[in-house]
C-alpha cells in the first residue's frame, strides 16, 4: 500500500476554534501513527466569507499550535474548472437537474404540504427534503433562466443516481486500526445542491473530487459530517473515484452542550491566545502533548 495520506480541510469562513484545533491535531497524530502525512486544504469556495484575512488567520492559528504541513497548500478556489468538469460529467449523464428555488421557496412548498397534515421528511441535518419543485417542472421558471444564460443551482437527482449506483457503502476506520463496512443511505438527503448559484461547485462536490485528486487514503473529520459520507460515497461511485476510509471523531461541545461553531460565538483560538493562553496548554487540554 502507498503511504497513508490524510488532510485537514478547514473552510476559512471565520477564525478557528477549539474544535478545529482538536481535528487538526488528531489528523497530525493519526498520520504519524499510520506512518503517513497530512496535507492542508483550504475549502475556500465561498466568495464572500473565505476572505484573505480569514485564510491568513487559519494559517497563523495552525502554525501557532505547532503544526507543520507540506507545501503547497491546496486552495479550492483555484480549482473551479476541475469541479466544473466533474459537474459536467454528472450533467452529461443526466444526474443533475437545474433548480431556481430559493431556500424560502423550498420551505414554502414544504410548509404548504405540511399544512394539509402531510408529514414531510427531514434530512440528517434537520432540513426538509427538497420537494422536487424544479425537477417536476423542467419547463417551468428554471428553463427561462437557462435560456437567458443565467446561473442557477444544480441538484443531484437522488432517486436516479441511487438507482444507477446500486447499494453502496463506505469504510470506517477506528483509531485502533480496525475497519468496518458501513452501508450508505444517500436517499436520506433528497436532491442535494452540487453546484451552487454563486460558484460552480459545492462543499460535497469539491470535497469528493479533491480527496480523490489528492490521493487521500484516510479522512479524519468531525462526527457532524458522518451522515454526509452517504452522499460522498454516492458521488465517488458516480464519478468513478476511489473513496478514502473515514474516521469521524466526537465533537467538542460548549458549556450548553452545543457544537462549537464559528457562528455561535465560541471563543476563537485567536481570542484565547490574546487572553494569554499558550498553544502548549491548549494542546494538553485537548489531549495532545
Ligand atoms: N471544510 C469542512 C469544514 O470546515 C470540512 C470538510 C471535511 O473534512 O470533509 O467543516
Amino acid at each position: 500500500m502507498s503511504e497513508p495520506l490524510l488532510r485537514f480541510a478547514p473552510s476559512p469562513n471565520g477564525r478557528l476554534h477549539l474544535g478545529h484545533a482538536y481535528s487538526a491535531l488528531l489528523n497530525d497524530r493519526v498520520a504519524r501513527d499510520l506512518g503517513g502525512r497530512w496535507l492542508l486544504r483550504m475549502e475556500d469556495i465561498d466568495p464572500v466569507r473565505a476572505t484573505a484575512a480569514n485564510i491568513r488567520g487559519v494559517l497563523d492559528d495552525l502554525d501557532w499550535l505547532g503544526l507543520r504541513w507540506p507545501e503547497p497548500v491546496r486552495f479550492q478556489s483555484e480549482h473551479m474548472e476541475e469541479y466544473g468538469a466533474a459537474a459536467d460529467r454528472l450533467r452529461g449523464a443526466a444526474r443533475l437537474h437545474p433548480c431556481s428555488c430559493s431556500r424560502g421557496d423550498g420551505a414554502g412548498a414544504v410548509a404548504a404540504r405540511e399544512a394539509t397534515g402531510e408529514v414531510w421528511p427531514r434530512d440528517p441535518d434537520g432540513s426538509p427534503l427538497y420537494p422536487g419543485t424544479c425537477r417536476a417542472a423542467p419547463a417551468g421558471p428554471v428553463s427561462g433562466l437557462i435560456a437567458a444564460g443565467e446561473r442557477c443551482q444544480w441538484r443531484l437527482d437522488m432517486d436516479a443516481a441511487s438507482r444507477v449506483a446500486g447499494p453502496l457503502g463506505w469504510t470506517r476506520f477506528g483509531l485502533d486500526g480496525r475497519e468496518e463496512a458501513v452501508a450508505a443511505r444517500p436517499e436520506r438527503w433528497g436532491d442535494a445542491v452540487l453546484v451552487r448559484k454563486d460558484v460552480p461547485t459545492s462543499y460535497h462536490l469539491s470535497v469528493v473530487a479533491d480527496d480523490a485528486r489528492q490521493g487521500i487514503s484516510h479522512v479524519v473529520r468531525g462526527r457532524d459530517l458522518e451522515a454526509a459520507t452517504d452522499l460522498h460515497a454516492l458521488l465517488a461511485a458516480l464519478l468513478g473515484l476511489a473513496p478514502p476510509r473515514y474516521h469521524h471523531h466526537a465533537l467538542l461541545l460548549d458549556a450548553d452542550g452545543l457544537k462549537l461553531a464559528k457562528s455561535r460565538d465560541s471563543r476563537s483560538l485567536r481570542a484565547m491566545r490574546d487572553a494569554g493562553e499558550t498553544a502548549g496548554a491548549i494542546r494538553l487540554r485537548l489531549g495532545f502533548t
